[in-house]
């Protein structure tokens, strides 16, 4: 846990969040500023500060949160197709610094993004 790190305090529960999935890895709830009807981050409960900080050895946990956003969109019922977003560093806009992932859905994206 990084203690100046607000998704840190998510998990840990000091910041509430409603947790629509959990597992002993990650856990996902919506964004609080929703950027499509069905707007979810999925985090693993380690910090890691982005894809870019993520090692070898997380292979399993990156390739977990990745079957989970399948759960999950499943689960949501997003039969029509989603978007999976992980934004790395300044240039890729990522603001909060534990690796996190968007679930998208609901509504068509376009191509290319911002
Ligand atoms: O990829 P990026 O780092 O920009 O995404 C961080 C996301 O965390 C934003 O979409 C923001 O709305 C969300 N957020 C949140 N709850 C907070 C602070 C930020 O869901 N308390």
């Amino acid at each position: 846990m990084s203690h100046d790190c607000l998704f840190c305090k998510i998990i840990a529960g000091t910041i509430p969040a409603n947790r629509v999935y959990e597992d002993e890895y990650c856990i996902g709830f919506p964004d609080i500023n929703p950027q499509a009807p069905t707007h979810l981050l999925i985090i693993p409960k380690q910090h890691i500060a982005s894809l870019a900080k993520a090692d070898p050895e997380h292979k399993p946990l990156v390739g977990h949160l990745m079957s989970v956003a399948t759960q999950i969109a499943r689960s949501h019922k997003l039969d029509n197709g989603y978007r999976v977003v992980v934004n790395t560093g300044d240039h890729g806009g990522q603001t909060v610094h534990h690796l996190h992932l968007h679930l998208l859905g609901g509504r068509p994206m376009a191509w290319p993004p911002g």
